[in-house]
């Protein structure tokens, strides 16, 4: 049996929205990962057999190894079609905003979000939520944004709408969260979850070949060179740093999504605790993090680039030079030394 996480007077809340409100977009967030595209299917998928006119929005493109997942080819891409993801969200009566905390995360897209009058439900699992929507469900200890949605859609009594891509989409987005149930996975209920999407028909090992099994020969490559000419590792510190340059990136023909898991790399290393990963992009230098154990990369991400995350993954952002942001990191090494360094 599955325990009780939202509160039932939530779960009445949004099901009288659901049943009230007929034209529904789904919101998540910039560089949408797959617990962000998994969801936000997942959910679309549900609210489509209910249905609902349904359209999920993200700010921005997302990687090459999730574009198989179904009615990912649907989604509408703010960045390239802002015009009528405006009218879209303009025409709502119900957002659901998924794993994102804060609207920011959502770039552009906050404009008409936070404009609209249709009523707003967050589901997410990044701490310290702000407060914009109507309905709140947040829950830092759930892995993934993606086991909320089964959450959800189980104590509305709606299993029987869970159909199989949308199983196939909540399946992708816990386990690319979890790094293939690796982290943040010892939590039992993700292995009913697991059993109960196998039911519906999922073929877990396929998932897994379609999303980490699917790189090019160029991100492979890069892969290789980056852990050869570009790891830097501060034994004092138990940490790792790469850094990536534009110049680098094109001269491997970089695509989004070519460095996804490059961060955590790093963290195979023994006595490795703490991975940060530095890249150029066109406007912005893009920070990501990620801990083993109880370093609290989130503190480290809010501190030293203004972002956030969990405990054990987070990002940031740096407006300025590549060299200021690595400057900006090393700086801040002895401040958290003691936590770096403490014995688990
Ligand atoms: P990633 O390293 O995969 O880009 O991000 C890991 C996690 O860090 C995300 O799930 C998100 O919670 C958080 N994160 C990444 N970038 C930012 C950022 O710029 N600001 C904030 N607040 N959180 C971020
Ligand atoms: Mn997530």
């Amino acid at each position: 049996m599955l325990n009780k996480i939202i509160p039932e007077q939530q779960i009445q809340q949004a099901m009288k929205w659901v049943d009230k409100y007929d034209n529904i977009v789904i919101v998540t967030h910039i560089c949408p990962d797959g617990d962000a595209i998994g969801s936000s299917l997942a959910l679309y998928h549900f609210l489509s057999e209910l249905g609902k006119s349904v359209n999920v929005i993200v700010p921005n493109n997302f990687p090459a190894f999730l574009k198989w997942m179904p009615s990912a080819k649907d989604i509408i891409i703010n960045e390239w079609k802002e015009n009528e993801a405006t009218e879209l969200i303009n025409a709502a009566e119900l957002i659901f905003c998924l794993d994102f905390n804060a609207p920011k995360r959502i770039d552009r897209l906050a404009t008409p979000v936070l404009r609209s009058s249709a009523k707003k439900i967050m589901i997410d699992h990044h701490p310290a939520p702000d407060l914009f929507c109507d309905l709140t469900i947040s829950h830092p200890e759930i892995s993934s944004t993606s086991e909320l949605i089964f959450r959800f859609i189980c104590r509305m009594g709606l299993f029987d709408y869970l159909t199989l891509p949308c199983a196939e989409c909540i399946y992708t987005g816990m386990m690319t969260d979890t790094g293939a149930f690796t982290f943040n996975s010892n939590d039992q209920h993700i292995y009913y979850i697991i059993g109960e999407l196998l039911e519906k028909g999922i073929d877990k090992d396929a998932i897994y070949n379609k999303v980490f099994h699917t790189y090019s020969e160029n991100r492979m490559r890069l892969q290789g060179y980056v852990l050869y000419e570009k790891m830097k590792i501060y034994p004092e510190y138990r940490t790792a740093l790469i850094v990536l340059t534009k110049e680098e990136e094109h001269r491997f023909q970089w695509k989004r999504g070519d460095t996804e898991g490059f961060v955590n790399m790093p963290l195979s290393i023994e006595n490795v605790i703490f991975s940060v990963f530095i890249r150029e992009e066109e406007s912005l230098i893009k920070v990501s993090m990620r801990s083993q154990g109880d370093f609290p990369t989130n503190q480290f991400a809010g501190k030293v680039f203004s972002g956030g995350g969990h405990l054990n993954a987070s990002g940031g952002e740096y407006h300025g030079a590549l060299d200021e942001a690595v400057a900006l990191f090393e700086n801040a090494l002895p401040e958290f030394k003691s936590l770096l360094t403490a014995e688990k």
